[in-house]
């Protein structure tokens, strides 16, 4: 399995939005909009944007992840591996990003169901896994991973789920970085800021991977089994469903490279490799020509 039976749970940095007590009314013009930006610039799917009542009037309480101890829960639970991918994100990242030059400060992982309301305003599973600048949270309903294997055709192992968090997470660094607010978003294609973007999230997300295996829980206890090639292969072949190719191929039946905002799969597959390979010091892809994606 992917982590480690013996490792600990730190208990932080994960929570599970409450469920709303109430209707709520209006607000939801506003919250379309962010969502439409939003996912044009981090979602993995940008299709099935959140429709009516979203923002504001209602009432929830969210609660810390329960049934989560050790990584042989972890195993077995899929929230609960959500639990110890952001322990190892964060033993990762909270090295990595300071020695990039970039101030770090921890993201919240939201787990919700169906809808939630977020500081970048409303949205429904449909739209995918993404992360909110304005809150700084991942917000991750888990039921995408049954979609990545239904309606994407992957694999979706275990290591592909820790991709997609630390796609996710990646987005977070970038915000910190401050490299949302130089990218011009306005454009698609598949040499526009937008893909540049995402690849650099999927060099992230791979850079992570390729130091899991290091890092520990809080007693030095590895929270990882060593990576396996055929579990990359499998985190792989995520990436590459999710290429706007792919994507294209199976919605409109032709591929347009022009509206891309994600990356073909094989630029997705490049850039997670190269991650894995050379560290997040390689993951500059604002820095290469356009032929050089
Ligand atoms: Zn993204």
């Amino acid at each position: 399995m992917t982590f480690n039976d013996d490792a600990k749970y730190s208990g932080k940095g994960v929570r599970k939005s409450g469920r709303r007590t109430g209707l709520a009314v209006g607000g939801g013009g506003l919250g379309l909009v962010a969502i439409v930006l939003l996912s044009q610039l981090l979602g993995v799917d940008l299709t099935g944007l959140v429709g009516g009542g979203t923002a504001g009037t209602s009432q929830s309480e969210d609660t810390a992840l329960t049934n989560c101890d050790t990584g042989a829960d972890a195993n077995v639970d899929v929230e609960c591996r959500v639990g110890f991918t952001r322990d190892s994100l964060e033993d990762y990242w909270s090295e990595q990003a300071p020695a990039m030059g970039i101030a770090y400060v921890s993201p919240t992982i939201n787990l919700f169901a169906g809808s939630v309301d977020t500081g970048c305003g409303g949205a429904t599973s449909a739209v995918g896994p993404f992360y909110c600048p304005a809150d700084q949270q991942i917000y991750l309903d888990t039921a995408f991973y049954d979609e990545l294997r239904t309606q994407f055709g992957a694999t979706a192992g275990p290591l592909s789920q820790l991709y997609v968090v630390g796609h996710e997470w990646g987005h977070h660094i970038q915000n910190l970085a401050g490299t949302f607010a130089t990218a011009d978003t306005s454009q698609t294609g598949p040499a526009s800021d937008a893909v540049r973007l995402e690849v650099q999230a999927d060099c992230f997300a791979g850079a992570w991977l390729g130091a899991a295996a290091q890092t520990t829980d809080a007693s030095g206890t590895p929270l990882l089994d060593p990576i396996t090639d055929a579990q990359v292969a499998d985190a792989l072949n995520a990436a590459s469903a999710i290429g706007d190719d792919r994507i294209q191929e199976k919605t409109q039946g032709q591929v347009n490279p022009e509206t891309w905002t994600h990356g073909s799969g094989e630029m997705r597959q490049k850039w997670f490799q190269t991650g894995y390979s050379n560290g997040a010091e390689a993951c500059d892809t604002f820095a290469l020509a356009d032929t050089e994606l």
